[in-house]
């Protein structure tokens, strides 16, 4: 970067937001980051990801914490399991020798919040909107306050992004998929039917119009969620989440007919329920270059879950564009190069996101996934033999 520092905010401290924070630290580069979350335990950051070699852990290698990583990850929770509603096993995949591991959000959270100095976010800070000034510099304006000028402002505020409309009209569209979550504590000791049930690593069932998928978590927590094809407003009027008792009887109700063992994933859960309605950016989501504002992780590509590529994309975009950012003398072509290499990068995970999501709860969806679970398998092996060779 050039010898006359920019000044630079990132907005959200999420994984996009904080690999960045901690990329440019790193390398010497000053930014400020603020984030609409009181502190870093305001509330839980949600269930598990895993982490793939080529985006999620390359990050994390570049940012310095592949040692930290090895530390939380999960390697032994990468199995994977699929059932038919009636409880038939259609697959079970229990290698752990693949290099996705799982880890949780909030350890996540927590390796990169330790390697950055303790004030680095500014917590608390829920941005309004960005003011564009007579000099070509931008304003933050918070709640109370107002914080600026900024040459650079890079909106790592997920889905509901407040950076995105200085440069694109879009808004995340509602894919027709909610989920419903709950989750299962102390599973091991307390429901070791159910920990059998789901080994180690995540399960799956589904009949028509709605699937369970259900992942383990890190200290023998399970994360459940009931998926429906439905509008928009069905799960809201539907489900009193502030009635667990009532939750549990209307999920009962929803799945009538499933598996004993399966429902039991229903009745064992804790009164912690959640409604996730899924949107996504359009397949290709791009803006014209604007000078001093751009984009990274969901707020520039949300995509629906399926692919499991929203962290490792977004980790991806802070790694490439701290890359660019700190090897160019002209901070406004790295945004540019940046923008121009994710718009192509991220449109294939976002395709096969956006296609899973299309064809799920579908008349061949259970055929697809147990495909697609087939291939990675088969791909393993091969990368395996191809290895010991
Ligand atoms: C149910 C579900 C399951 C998922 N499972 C997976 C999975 O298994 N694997 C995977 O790869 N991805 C998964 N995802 C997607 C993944 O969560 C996201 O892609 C990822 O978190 C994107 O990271 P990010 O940093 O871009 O945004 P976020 O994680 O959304 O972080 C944005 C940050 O910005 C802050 N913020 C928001 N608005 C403001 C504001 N106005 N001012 C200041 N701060 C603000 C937020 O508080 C947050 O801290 C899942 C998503 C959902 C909904």
């Amino acid at each position: 970067m050039s010898c006359n520092p920019i000044r630079i905010a990132i907005v959200g401290a999420g994984p996009g937001g904080l690999t960045l924070a901690r990329l440019l630290h790193v390398a010497g580069v000053k930014a400020s980051l603020f984030e609409q979350e009181s502190s870093a335990m305001e509330r839980p950051q949600g269930g598990t990801l895993d982490l793939h070699a080529e985006s999620g852990q390359l990050a994390l290698a570049r940012a310095g914490l592949t040692d930290g990583f090895r530390r939380i990850a999960r390697y032994e929770d990468q199995g994977s399991r699929l059932y038919t509603s009636d409880g038939r096993l259609l697959l079970a995949d229990d290698d752990m020798t693949g290099d996705r591991p799982e880890v949780d959000r909030t350890a996540l959270r927590d390796l990169l919040l330790q390697s950055l100095p303790p004030d680095a976010v500014a917590w608390g800070r829920a941005l309004l909107e960005v003011a564009p000034r007579d000099d070509g510099r931008y304003d933050l304006v918070f709640d109370n306050s107002r914080e600026g000028p900024f040459d650079l402002v890079i909106g790592a505020d997920g889905a509901w992004s407040r950076v995105r409309p200085l440069v694109s009209r879009y808004q995340p569209q509602y894919s027709g998929l909610t989920f419903i979550e709950f989750g299962i504590d102390a599973v091991d000791t307390r429901h070791p039917a159910l920990s059998q049930l789901v080994g180690r690593g995540k399960m799956g069932a589904e009949s028509t119009g709605r699937s369970l998928m259900v992942l383990r978590n890190g200290n023998a927590h399970l994360r459940g969620y009931a998926i429906f094809r439905v509008p928009v407003e069905w799960a809201e009027r539907r489900f009193d989440v502030a009635s667990p008792t009532a939750m549990r009887d209307a999920l009962l109700g929803e799945f009538g007919g499933w598996a004993e063992a399966l429902l039991d994933l229903i009745r064992a859960s804790n009164d912690l329920f959640a409604l996730r309605p899924i949107h996504a950016l359009p397949v290709g989501h791009h803006w014209t270059n604007r000078a001093g504002i751009t984009l990274l992780g969901d707020a520039a590509h949300l995509m629906s879950p399926f692919g499991g590529e929203g962290v490792n994309a977004a980790m991806l975009d802070a790694a490439e564009l701290a890359e660019h950012l700190t090897g160019s003398s002209d901070w406004r072509e790295a945004v540019r190069a940046y923008e121009t290499e994710m718009f192509v990068r991220v449109a294939e995970p976002a395709g096969e996101a956006a296609e899973a999501a299309a064809i799920e709860l579908s008349h061949i969806s259970q055929e697809l996934t147990l495909a697609h679970h087939r291939a990675y398998m088969q791909m393993r092996t091969a990368a395996g033999s191809n290895a010991a060779r």
